[in-house]
């Protein structure tokens, strides 16, 4: 028994067939003595060790199976060689719709007839389904197939053109199924934002499995799944690269301008996942995914008696944060991340707070966007004046790179407007320190990170430090130097 693609309808399809199979041996007064199920195997892939088709090769071989029966002959194989190998180790075989038979000289004739004849089907099927997803590509339709996680499945041979609902956002768009899907959209929002606030893929998984969400296989996130999400242009409402391109690491250097824009609702917006793809991208980020500081200064702040990094440690009992290069320097944790936990609050809390966290050399978004559109514009009209013979290559050249530099620079600078855009809700929030305090260290760390360099000194000898909280607090200002960004 064999089931693919019809993912809806599986278990469904092989009880059916269980049920077919068992009649034929009845009626034969064939003893079964093993049931080979091979569950969502693609036709068009080879079935290997670890597939039913595998251990009934081998169970042929050992001469414990006599015949084989299968449904239709599509069920059974789906080449000349799967054929030839059962016809060599001498297994006769027969289906249901009587179609394969081969314990006649005519009945092995017509079974190699059908099983060119499938092999054809298979050919032509993805050849159909390739052509299919090209066609859905262009027109700007999302892909059908598994669903995306955030989304609901998008129905079967679904156009453009079909009815439009209104979507969450205000907006009209196709009623071909691909809705954004709660609670998972929510989640993927929170996850894009988390991501470029500076949290980990790991603690972003932790999140997504903390509120009991599965991958659309019903499996645990981890951070790679959490990156296979977060790194997918289709939730800016971008439509995918073919198969081949996404493979290739090529994937990362694809700008905006390269992704045709899909008919579905987006989750958040092309500067966002540019700027996620970004981060991604990062190799530092990309080999060490998990490593999480959980210290709000450590690896931020520097000593102030060499300028390396602090890091996390205990000393005596007592949390500090002392010179990740040697033993000169180390002062409290506690005090100073009370103390620089007070300043971010207070700083936030300020009327032109806002000011702190908008880029100021960033123009309008708006803006941006016709700019590099005029420059997309720009660049086809030099490539299509090559392509007529106007003008040479060569002579284009220069033009290309002046037009391709601006395109360059246009994407890096609506990548970070996304980033400074997630930043923003803190200080929009009516309660800052509520906000913050709710905040995981990691969006704490990203946070400090974009408003301060902290420079740690000496708080010198423990006793000189005073015990009341003021002036404590007094005491770390004094012996810690912020600059602001
Ligand atoms: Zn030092």
């Amino acid at each position: 028994m064999r089931q693919s693609l019809d993912r809806d309808n599986r278990q469904e399809g092989i009880a059916r067939q269980r049920e077919r199979c068992r009649a034929l041996s009845e009626s034969r007064e064939w003893e079964v003595v093993e049931e080979y199920i091979d569950n969502d195997v693609s036709a068009s892939k080879p079935r290997g060790p670890g597939t039913a088709w595998h251990r009934l090769l081998t169970d042929a071989r050992a001469g414990r199976v006599d015949v084989v029966v299968a449904v239709d002959q599509d069920r059974l194989m789906r080449s000349l060689r799967d054929l030839v190998a059962l016809i060599e180790l001498g297994v006769k075989i027969a289906t249901v719709d009587g179609e394969l038979d081969l314990t006649s000289a005519d009945g092995e004739f017509r079974a190699t007839l059908a099983a060119g004849l499938a092999r054809f089907e298979v050919a032509r099927k993805s050849e159909r389904q390739r052509r299919a997803n090209q066609q859905g590509r262009s027109l700007g339709v999302p892909p059908s197939g598994r669903r995306a996680f955030g989304y609901t499945t998008t129905s079967k041979g679904a156009k453009s053109t079909t009815a439009t609902r209104r979507g969450a956002d205000g907006r009209e768009w196709p009623a071909y199924g691909h809705e954004p899907l709660e609670p998972e959209a929510t989640a993927v929002r929170d996850g894009f934002d988390a991501l470029l606030a500076g949290a980990t893929l790991r603690s972003i998984a932790r999140d997504w499995n903390a509120r009991g969400l599965t991958t659309t296989q019903g499996g645990d996130w981890e951070p790679t799944a959490v990156r296979a999400v977060l790194s997918n242009p289709r939730y800016a409402g971008l439509v995918s690269p073919p198969r081949s391109t996404k493979q290739s690491t090529a994937r990362h250097h694809l700008g905006l301008a390269d992704l045709p824009v899909g008919t579905w609702e987006p989750l958040v917006t092309p500067e966002t996942w540019a700027a996620a793809r970004d981060l991604l991208a990062d190799p530092a980020r990309r080999s060490n995914p998990g490593a999480a500081p959980r210290w709000l200064l450590s690896g931020l702040a520097t000593c102030g008696k060499c300028g390396a990094t602090m890091k996390g440690g205990v000393v005596r009992g007592i949390r500090v944060y002392r010179c990740s290069q040697t033993a000169h320097l180390a002062r409290k944790r506690d005090d100073a991340d009370h103390y620089i936990a007070e300043i971010v609050i207070e700083r936030l809390s300020r009327p032109d707070a806002a000011g702190l966290l908008v880029d100021r050399d960033a123009p309008d978004l708006e803006a941006m966007r016709a700019e590099l559109r005029a420059a997309q514009q720009g660049e086809a009209n030099v490539l299509s004046m090559v392509a007529r013979g106007l003008t040479s290559l060569s002579a284009a050249e220069a033009s290309l790179r002046d037009v391709r530099e601006r395109i360059g620079r246009l994407e890096a600078a609506m990548s970070n407007a996304g980033r400074v855009d997630v930043l923003g809700p803190l200080v929009a929030s009516g309660d800052v320190r509520a906000a913050w305090q709710a905040l995981d260290s990691d969006r704490q760390r990203a946070i400090v990170r974009t408003l301060l360099a902290v420079e740690m000194h000496s708080p010198g000898k423990g006793s000189r430090a005073p015990r009341e909280a003021a002036g404590r607090l007094a005491h770390t200002a004094a012996t810690i130097r912020l600059e602001w960004r």
